[in-house]
């Protein structure tokens, strides 16, 4: 039994333990060994606005516009001044940022921020080195429990009081706590193609779900336009600095695919560029980037360079396949303004949860943010709400069910739930593969691992069904343009069904 448990050990997961106090017990639960997620995938860095140029305002102004009309305004302000103060507690904390001559933070500029906020570690590793300073923070202060699968929240009366899980040896026991975090990050890899680190199975949006939480904005799925593919496979992420070095989009004839299409050609927004490429692949035949002109390739960009070393191709002469792929799930498990879902007992903090500050499109840069804000908000909750006695935890007998998924979910989530959608498609994924409640541990652990990926794929299809409009990281076919009725609209599910709430989208007083 601990006073928290905390499952996934990303950032959002540690920087929850890093900011509670060490008199608590905290367990931090993670599916693969402690390093392996998107974390410390990341490479671009984090967004803060710290210098003189640049105020916490502007940041907030760039990430509404960015969110397509959907962000909820209010938590967009508080998220970017908090956001402001976490980063600089890390800085004085000594994680090591790239620093300038001066010694202070060097801040970069992404495409869609207005000033230089970029925060970076290591070059492209921030998230690697962000992930060594939390780990190196946490020691000693929680028990962790790597190889351990959360399989089923456990839910008695009405409260979450502990987690089901299957250890490293394949063995189930339950883990009792005071306060149940769910950190478990996203959903990439229910798509055949993704940028997303093998432990971003979508689980803590079933596991919320079979609990009985309410879900939102399942549908805004941010898809990256150049992902290495090869053999169908992804292998890693060709960002867009290798585009802005000048490196074109070709087919298999070396026809530019992005003529006729934007004047900025491979420069166009991200969400046109990817659109294209997805569309020529559907519809013509594959999409190469070619970068074989860049000079220096190897010195411009050391890890694309490696990667695709490691598979066996060289930038300098060859071509390299791309195709977009699932980056980043801006919906999630909803969540109040200190990470509380509707299950009492129960807490959701990074990408697995819903927080409402990216709206249908995320801001470059600041998922990493929004981990680190609302783990604090989580950890500051967590001390001033009452300690519920501990439960006794339920013996369930042994599993006597199966499920298999369909083997080719992933490919028909790229197709038809990926980045381009269509009425007739969307509507014959959800009969195929209808939105259903598993009694969980009646089931073997690798089936719940399937069940997990089944209803995480079912709650994103019946979300883009429900929408019949485009917005952000949503694109219908059929409907190619944002809709007057869908703006301020956020679709929830639950076991009860779908409800829509409304979400104020504007704070006239303080944000232009
Ligand atoms: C290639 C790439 C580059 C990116 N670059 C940036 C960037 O530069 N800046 C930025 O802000 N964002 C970036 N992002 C997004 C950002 O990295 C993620 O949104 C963020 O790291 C998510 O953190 P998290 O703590 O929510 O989840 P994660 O870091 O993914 O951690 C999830 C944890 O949950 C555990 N887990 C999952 N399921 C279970 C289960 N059933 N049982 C037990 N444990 C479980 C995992 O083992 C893992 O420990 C990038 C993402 C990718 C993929």
């Amino acid at each position: 039994m601990f006073d928290v448990c905390i499952v996934g050990g990303g950032v959002a997961g540690l920087m929850l333990a890093h900011s509670l106090p060490s008199t608590l017990s905290i367990a931090v639960l993670t599916k693969e060994d402690p390093i392996t997620s998107n974390t410390a995938l990341a490479q671009g860095g984090i967004a803060a606005s710290l210098c003189a140029e640049d105020s916490p305002a502007f940041h907030a102004h760039d990430t509404l516009f960015a969110a397509a009309d959907h962000a909820y305004a209010e938590r967009v302000e508080s998220f970017v001044y908090e956001g402001q103060s976490v980063v600089e507690q890390l800085v004085q904390e000594g994680l090591p940022f790239d620093a300038g001559p001066d010694g202070l933070p060097d801040l970069g500029q992404e495409g869609a921020h207005s000033a230089r906020r970029i925060l970076h570690a290591g070059g492209d590793q921030t998230g690697k080195r962000l992930m060594q300073f939390l780990v190196h923070h946490t020691k000693g202060k929680v028990t962790r429990f790597p190889f351990h699968q959360a399989l089923e929240l456990i839910v008695e009366g009405e409260k979450c009081t502990g987690v089901l899980v299957s250890d490293s040896k394949g063995e189930r026991k339950t883990i009792g706590a005071r306060h149940m975090v769910l950190a478990t990050g996203g959903i990439g890899q229910l798509y055949q193609q993704t940028s997303n680190s093998a432990v971003a199975t979508g689980d803590g949006l079933s596991l919320a779900f079979h609990a009985g939480a309410v879900l939102e904005d399942l549908e805004f799925v941010q898809f990256h336009p150049t992902v290495l593919t090869l053999g169908g496979k992804s292998c890693g992420l060709i960002s867009e600095a290798v585009r802005g070095e000048g490196a074109f989009l070709i087919d298999a004839v070396g026809q530019r695919i992005m003529e006729g299409i934007h004047p900025l050609m491979e420069l166009a927004p991200r969400d046109i560029v990817a659109r294209a490429i997805e569309r020529h692949w559907q519809q013509v035949g594959p999409v190469y980037l070619d970068a074989t002109h860049i000079a220096g390739f190897e010195k411009k960009f050391p890890s694309i360079n490696s990667n695709c070393q490691e598979h066996s191709l060289d930038p300098a002469e060859q071509l390299l396949p791309v195709r977009p792929g699932a980056h980043f799930h801006m919906g999630g498990v909803q969540t109040t303004d200190s990470g509380e879902t509707s299950v009492p007992g129960l807490y959701a903090i990074g990408e697995t949860a819903s927080t409402g500050v990216h709206g249908a499109n995320r801001l470059a840069s600041n998922s990493l943010l929004e981990g680190l804000v609302f783990a604090k908000r989580v950890a500051t909750k967590i001390q001033s709400s009452p300690h519920f006695p501990f439960a006794f935890l339920p013996v369930h007998s042994a599993p006597s069910k199966e499920f298999r998924i369909p083997e080719n979910l992933p490919l028909r989530m790229t197709e038809k739930i990926g980045i381009l959608r269509a009425k007739e498609d969307l509507q014959q994924f959800i009969e195929d593969y209808p939105l259903r409640h598993f009694q969980l541990h009646d089931y073997p652990d690798n089936h719940i691992a399937q069940i997990h990926r089944y209803t995480a794929s079912c709650l994103i299809a019946t979300a883009a069904h429900l929408r019949t409009e485009s917005r952000g990281g949503h694109y219908r076919l059929d409907e190619p343009a944002k809709a007057d009725k869908w703006t301020g609209k956020v679709i929830e599910l639950s076991l009860k069904g779908t409800a829509v709430s409304e979400r104020k989208i504007k704070n006239e007083e303080t944000v232009q």
